[in-house]
């Protein structure tokens, strides 16, 4: 079989763009994947026990793009699930991100009273401010508030998150971070959220099942580049891997994952996420059946702790927010450009990005249309 299009990676990136070459232009593609199976990190299995678990951490579909839902909605159907996710904070349990019910859970009464009806006057109430805003302000109570927030709730857990502190990361990092003033526990506020029904694998299984899209898994593309060439490629996996890291290796953040089942409990605890900010090693634990619904006995549970990362020994997770390792991928990005063949760049690996899935689902449409399907 010749193929029209060479795929590196068959994560979100890569499936997204072979369903829309096969079924869009009719052309042929093979996916090249060195993991034995695809879904890249969305990948979800049944563990021992039945329980369906995400391999490499919890993923949590939510989007306010009606484009994005609707397109994956052809290849699955949503279990309805809403992320609730609580921070330990000084021995009590609490609503993240930090909101109204966090701040009563907290403090006296008196003292949350007055500042509740301080936040609502200054910013209106449903508002997410940015915490870095909140540490600013003019009034002393409700800036020692923002204090108390940054250095128990986002402080500790972004030391063991990143390995370094916040000022040593882009500003735009702490930027982000929102005080919901608000009574909404969930999460996210997107307009659509979920988790596929019958799992992430079983909607990559039929994005991809076309007769024109073959996978070739366990299958690394820097040991077999020599013997597959095509004239159209697209790259999902790390970029200064594909140059042969000649600039030197983009950094990332990578994650230890231990599952534990547990017979004899059928609820370990009140939400599908719980974050550790300033106890132990770990940063959060996950239990799986309370964000897929399964009513199986026995639960089972996840801890995930970060570490640094070496190519070759563990995975590459998140892209570090410093402006070097832009500046970095920066170089990188231009030696692109220079190629002669036709190659693109695409995902998180490849653009050293960290993006969500409808973001990365997204940025797939987009270069269909505008990169590929308007060229052909
Ligand atoms: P990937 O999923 O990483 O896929 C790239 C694929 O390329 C991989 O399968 C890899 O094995 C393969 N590959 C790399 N190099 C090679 C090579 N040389 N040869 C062959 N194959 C190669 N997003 C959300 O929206 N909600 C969440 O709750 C959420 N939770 C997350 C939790 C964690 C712990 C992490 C790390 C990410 C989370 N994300 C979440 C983000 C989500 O995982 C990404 O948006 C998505 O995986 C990006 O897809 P991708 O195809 O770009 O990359």
């Amino acid at each position: 079989m010749k193929f029209d299009w060479l795929i590196i990676g068959a994560g979100f990136s890569g499936c997204v763009l072979a369903e829309q070459i096969a079924n869009r232009m009719n052309q042929k593609v093979l996916i090249i994947e060195k993991r034995d199976h695809i879904g890249g990190n969305a990948y979800d299995c049944y563990d021992p026990h039945g329980i369906l678990v995400h391999q490499y951490g919890p993923h949590l579909f939510h989007t306010n793009s009606k484009k994005v839902w609707h397109y994956l909605t052809q290849f699955t159907d949503w279990t309805c699930y809403q992320h609730h996710v609580l921070a330990v904070i000084d021995g009590k349990t609490v609503p993240v991100p930090f909101n109204l019910n966090a701040l009563r859970s907290l403090f006296p009464i008196k003292y949350a009273d007055r500042l509740e009806e301080k936040l609502t006057k200054q910013y209106g109430f449903g508002k997410k401010v940015p915490i870095l805003e909140l540490m600013d302000v003019a009034d002393e109570e409700m800036k020692e508030l923002a204090e108390y927030i940054y250095k128990n709730v986002f402080y500790g857990y972004t030391v063991k998150q990143w390995g370094m502190k916040p000022d040593e990361l882009d500003r735009s990092v702490m930027a982000r971070v929102p005080i919901h003033i608000s009574r909404d526990n969930r999460y996210f506020q997107d307009q659509y959220q979920g988790v596929p029904m019958l799992g992430y694998k079983s909607m990559f299984n039929n994005m991809i099942s076309h007769p024109n899209i073959k996978v070739l898994l366990k299958t690394d593309y820097d040991e077999v580049k020599e013997y597959f060439h095509s004239t159209n490629m697209i790259y999902t996996g790390p970029i200064d891997a594909f140059f042969d890291y000649k600039f030197g290796k983009l950094p990332y953040r990578s994650l230890n994952f231990t599952a534990r089942h547990l017979h004899n409990c059928t609820s370990y605890q009140p939400v599908a996420q719980v974050n550790y900010p300033n106890n132990y090693e770990f940063t959060r634990i996950t239990e799986y059946k309370k964000i897929t619904g399964q009513n199986v006995p026995g639960t089972t549970i996840m801890h995930e702790e970060a570490c640094s990362y070496t190519p070759g020994v563990n995975v590459p997770y998140y892209p570090i927010p410093r402006k070097e390792n832009n500046d970095l991928y920066t170089k990188y990005k231009m030696e692109a450009k220079k190629l002669k063949e036709n190659v693109l760049f695409v995902g998180r690996l490849a653009e050293y990005k960290y993006y969500n899935m409808d973001q990365v689902v997204a940025r797939a449409l987009h270069v269909f249309e505008n990169e590929i399907a308007k060229q052909k």
